[in-house]
């Protein structure tokens, strides 16, 4: 029985089927963990008439949450190590925002899909997370370090829809107001575009759930050169699977593009990528690459930048330039997984 992979009710279900117990000592012990981190059932009130019930949940229970190894922090933004109990380790990256905290976490070691502008996609897989997994990066920075979490990002290492039931899971877990409380509109979903996975997430009907797609170029051949993704699910295929997910009244579709010069900068990429959105209910997200260790590719002029921008503004795009935080620390988007060794972690600094 682990805490950090149950919902509340799931957990009053367990302790039904275990000990034939109801709802008071499940919720005691929940919110003790999710507000305090305390796991010891003896020390709660609640279980101090039933020390043999105390024994035995506690003799069930698993808590351990990743630890946090290391960290590295540049103008705000903190980069988090945490080592995994096989030894493995994520990264997660915390952003201080006006009057609250970001948490940008992970869902794999590693990454299958092997975007070409992405640091992580030159690792390969290790392996996924389980759901306690990812959920305890949240626990670890909200409770552990006491931050004011209320925004998660799934923009870190790995493809939260290549680790679909895991990720489902722990949204659950997040987003319970007996714990940690980050409700769905605060939570974001970032995919490549496997649009199989985006195809499940509409089953679920989670109209508030925030969707980002890494699009990076509007035009099969490049975006095929650049993410491989697009091989399998091309753009037009990718496109239908958007105009048929269920949105809130509000919510938005994301799409993020990263801005690579001469790959994706041209006139002609603004015109097609102006012309992909059409029919979207969507924000653009405009990104300066930032190179990854041995890249290619470089960053664009802040002379296309604006040009680019300008194009798209001008055919009415709803479009945001947005400067990512933490190159310095290889924590901007892109970056996280360098060059660390993935059995023996020992710098988020690098
Ligand atoms: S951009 Fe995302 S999906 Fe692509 S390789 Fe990197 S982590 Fe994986």
């Amino acid at each position: 029985m682990n805490l950090l992979e149950l919902t509340y009710d799931q957990l009053v279900a367990q302790f039904h089927q275990c000990y034939a117990k109801g709802g008071f000592h499940a919720a005691a012990l929940y919110r003790a963990f999710y507000s305090q981190a305390e796991c010891d059932p003896a020390r709660l009130p609640a279980f101090a008439a039933a020390p043999e019930l105390a024994r035995r949940v506690r003799a069930d229970l698993e808590t351990a949450r990743p630890a946090i190894v290391d960290q590295c922090s540049q103008d705000g933004v903190t980069k988090l190590l945490f080592r995994l109990a096989d030894g493995l380790a994520v990264e997660t990256v915390v952003v201080p925002m006006t009057r609250h905290t970001t948490v940008c976490i992970s869902c794999q070691v590693g990454c299958r899909m092997g975007c070409r502008l992405c640091e992580t996609g030159r690792m390969g897989l290790r392996r996924s997370l389980s759901a306690a997994e990812i959920v305890g990066q949240v626990h670890a920075v909200k409770i552990g370090l006491g931050l004011d979490v209320r925004n998660v990002v799934f923009m870190g290492m790995g493809e939260p829809l290549d680790n679909f039931e895991p990720v489902v899971q722990a949204i659950r877990v997040l987003e319970d107001q007996r714990g940690l409380d980050i409700a769905k509109r605060r939570i974001t979903v970032s995919t490549c575009g496997r649009v199989d996975g985006i195809r499940r997430l509409a089953a679920l009907n989670w109209p508030q759930l925030k969707l980002a797609v890494s699009l990076n170029a509007a035009d099969d051949q490049t975006r095929s050169d650049l993410m491989p993704i697009n091989r399998q699910y091309d753009l037009a295929d990718l496109k239908q699977a958007l105009r048929d997910y269920p949105l809130a009244r509000g919510n938005v579709l994301l799409m993020e593009y990263v801005l690579i010069a001469g790959v994706n900068d041209s006139d002609d990429d603004a015109r097609h990528l102006a012309d992909y959105l059409e029919g979207l209910t969507a924000r653009l997200n405009l990104i300066v690459y930032n190179p990854r260790l041995e890249s290619p590719y470089a960053a664009p002029s802040p002379e296309r930048l604006q040009r680019f921008h300008q194009a798209l503004v001008a055919r009415k795009v709803f479009v945001r330039l947005r400067r990512s935080k933490g190159a310095g620390i290889r924590a901007a988007c892109g970056q996280l997984g360098a060059a660390f060794n993935l059995e023996q972690p020992a710098s988020a600094c690098r």
